[in-house]
């Protein structure tokens, strides 16, 4: 599908969220999921160790087909949060945005639990190959200039912690999004581990670094039932993701839902988004696997069963629009 009349690749204005097509007004943006994946790939792995459900053309199919009908049950955007370290490649993601009526939000970060490659021991400031920082670098580029020699910028970044915590390398990555963040104003999603409540050291590390709590989410909270946890998070003024639906190999939907009414019921509509974290193919988790266990993973499980689920338990249409319309929007749109 062509570009929509009048769009081009350009930084975005006040107001506007950046796309894999470029700028879009914010109230263009419709009922968004924000933490899924396109697809997650291991560009090494691929050449030395490949996996024989990667086709580079089916797989490009497959996003377009489930895209397609997720524009039929009614959303307009998915966050794309598959960064470097995750297999990022940009004209793949631009080769399914161009097919589809849907928008795509592309992001920049550095997805490691622990430690980068060598490559970034060896270069930056008071290393072997002295000079700023790659990694904010690269961020700044990716949201400034575009991804990869695209002219596809990003219009989120992406960070995490796990079990492992912010070791040094976590914590350079973490210092690098808050200082792009400073310079850009672009929002900050985590992957954090709630087993271990580390959401909250990811808030204290950001905004001692000047990030504002309000311009965070604070990724997989779902994962948790742990209400004065969660509320915490949402106190000190962040969003948090409740964005693992149909990861029932974690903690089932039923429960998910129910964490979801009753902080609904306690008046947190507007600190809560909704997502999956599905892909339409992973090198981690192949489809054959995800098909067999984990049926329900998929990026249409909220708009089929979650929505239907949520109002049947009396959360409003007007609270639904909040946590899949205007919580992202005041993220995801450009601050001046
Ligand atoms: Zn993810």
């Amino acid at each position: 599908m062509p570009l929509p009349a009048g769009r081009v690749a350009r930084p975005p204005g006040v107001g506007e969220v950046q796309t894999v097509r470029g700028p879009m007004p914010g109230d263009e943006l419709g009922a968004t999921l924000v933490h899924e994946h396109i697809f997650v790939r291991n560009l090494e792995l691929e050449q030395n160790l490949p996996d024989g459900e990667w086709r580079p053309a089916d797989a490009v199919a497959s996003a377009v087909a489930g895209l397609t009908a997720l524009h039929e049950l009614g959303i307009r955007t998915v966050v794309d949060l598959t960064v470097p370290g995750l297999g990022r490649d940009i004209g793949l993601v631009e080769s399914v945005a161009e097919r589809v009526p849907i928008n795509i939000v592309a992001a920049t970060g550095w997805y490691t639990p622990n430690v980068l490659p060598l490559f970034f021991q060896f270069h930056g400031p008071g290393r072997a190959i002295d000079g700023p920082d790659p990694l904010v670098g690269l961020f700044l580029r990716d949201i400034r200039s575009g991804i990869a020699g695209s002219s596809v910028r990003a219009g989120m970044l992406k960070v995490m912690t796990d079990v492992d915590g912010i070791t040094p390398d976590v914590a350079r990555v973490l210092s690098a999004a808050a200082t792009a963040h400073g310079e850009t104003g672009v929002p900050i999603t985590t992957h954090s581990h709630p087993a271990s409540r580390n959401g909250l050291d990811q808030q204290a590390f950001l905004c001692d670094r000047g990030v504002r709590a309000d311009r965070l989410i604070i990724g997989h909270s779902g994962d948790t039932e742990d209400l004065d946890y969660l509320r915490e998070l949402m106190d000190n003024g962040s969003t948090i993701g409740m964005d693992r639906f149909g990861m029932e190999q974690i903690l089932s939907d039923d429960r998910r839902v129910q964490t979801v009414v009753r902080l609904v019921e306690l008046g947190y509509a507007d600190r809560m988004v909704l997502s999956h974290d599905a892909a339409f193919y992973s090198h981690v988790t192949p489809p054959s696997w995800r098909a067999a266990a984990a049926p329900r993973w998929r990026m249409d499980t909220i708009s089929r069963h979650i929505l239907p689920t949520l109002r049947e338990r009396g959360v409003s249409d007007a609270d639904l629009d909040r946590m899949l319309i205007h919580n992202p929007r005041r993220l995801l749109e450009a601050v001046a």
